[in-house]
């Protein structure tokens, strides 16, 4: 029998504008009954079996007798439950104490029977209660076309597959799953390459990366300027409110900066995602230390948060997140590999051998990808990494 197929998977994730109270209070329904299938799954199966298929024989008309739930939902069910026995025998085999599996999160499974997507509508039609019953609901995607949910929606290659429902703080959220077979592996010459984004980060441009996303600091300076201004103001009062008052403007300051570094940190992942890059490079931080000596605004601790959050919004996703030693990443040509210092001036990168013209940060962030592929880095699954991404296309360096 052929292997299975392997897949990449991708969630996006959406909030759902409902269209009426009914339908609201259907798909809350639709979630209360769902627990009780797997609930009701559950306390059958648990200690019995944890194969999908014994347990749909076990289960499955059951829960369609003793909740609202349709024929392909409680198949579902039985699915979940068996994925979530599964895992406790797992955890088990590890040592660890398990118990029956519980269901109480607002969340429902839905698969391509129970849940469509009408890209070009924007909108979704969703299985609620017994085989006839579905609603119609909106989802709420970015104004800006470049929102990462349109790479998966609006793109025949990725293949809408299972999803979850969730329902949080008063609005559903829909996380549509997306697949796509991964480029089978004929022999050992054809291995596929693995694939980073590079990233440079700096005082007027927060990011850059190597496909020419530009993250400004424009706005990030301004105001950490305006907070300083302030600042100084209550300092030299020196009364005690104004003292109380500098404190909690260095709350908000703090507040604000992270809010711009988690936008930041969103936009590099999905980058590294829409470029289906399996990891993200960035200079290590003795590197930028160095670098950006007497810059103004910016702190070794911010790169390192925002490093932080790339690399934790980036786990969940599958993709890698390491650091490179930069040596020579400003004054070096991405295109020809010269090293010189009169090819950095400010903010133009204009290389004196092939002559390369550039945003100098643009420039350093190829370079970092490239630095890190020349330097032989092993993906976790072995393969090699052999390109980066860039903006028109991939770069293999000779
Ligand atoms: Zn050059």
């Amino acid at each position: 029998m052929a292997a299975d197929l392997e897949y990449y998977r991708r969630t996006a994730i959406t909030r759902l504008s409902m269209r009426s109270d009914d339908d609201r209070r259907l798909l809350l329904d639709t979630i209360e009954e769902w627990r009780d299938g797997c609930n009701l799954a559950s306390d059958l199966a648990w200690n019995q079996c944890h194969s999908k298929s014994v347990i749909e024989d076990i289960a499955r008309d059951k829960i369609q007798n003793q909740t609202g739930l349709g024929s392909q939902h409680a198949i579902l069910a039985c699915h979940e439950v068996s994925r979530a026995i599964k895992s406790g025998i797992e955890c088990r085999q590890k040592g660890k104490k398990t118990s029956q599996p519980q269901f109480t999160a607002q969340s429902i499974t839905y698969d391509r029977r129970t849940l469509t997507v009408f890209p070009e509508k924007e909108t979704v039609s969703l299985t609620t209660l017994g085989d006839h019953s579905r609603v119609h609901a909106d989802l709420v995607l970015p104004d800006d076309e470049s929102g990462y949910q349109y790479t998966y929606l609006n793109n025949d290659v990725w293949e809408h597959t299972e999803s979850t429902l969730h329902y949080r703080d008063g609005s559903f959220y829909l996380h549509l799953g997306y697949r796509k077979p991964k480029p089978k592996q004929t022999d050992e010459s054809t291995t596929e390459n693995g694939t980073v984004l590079g990233v440079d980060l700096g005082v007027n441009q927060i990011a850059v990366t190597s496909t020419a996303r530009f993250f400004s600091a424009g706005e990030l300076n301004h105001t950490r300027r305006e907070f300083e201004k302030t600042r100084s103001g209550l300092q030299q009062t020196g009364t005690q409110s104004a003292h109380r008052t500098i404190e909690q403007m260095s709350g908000r300051e703090d507040k604000y900066v992270k809010h711009v570094l988690h936008s930041v940190a969103n936009g590099i992942v999905e980058e590294a995602l829409q470029h289906e890059c399996d990891g993200i490079v960035f200079e290590d931080l003795t590197g930028i230390r160095d670098r950006l000596r007497d810059t103004v605004w910016h702190s070794v601790w911010a790169f390192r948060t925002l490093m932080q959050y790339v690399e934790y919004k980036a786990e969940a996703e599958g993709v890698f997140v390491d650091t490179v030693d930069p040596k020579n990443t400003s004054k070096r040509c991405a295109d020809c590999g010269c090293v010189h210092d009169n090819n950095r001036d400010q903010d133009v990168f204009n290389c004196v051998q092939c002559g390369n013209r550039n945003h100098a940060d643009y420039n350093a962030a190829k370079n970092i990808a490239e630095l890190y592929l020349l330097r032989g880095h092993q993906l976790p699954s072995g393969r090699s990494v052999s390109q980066y991404a860039l903006k028109s296309g991939l770069m293999t360096p000779s």
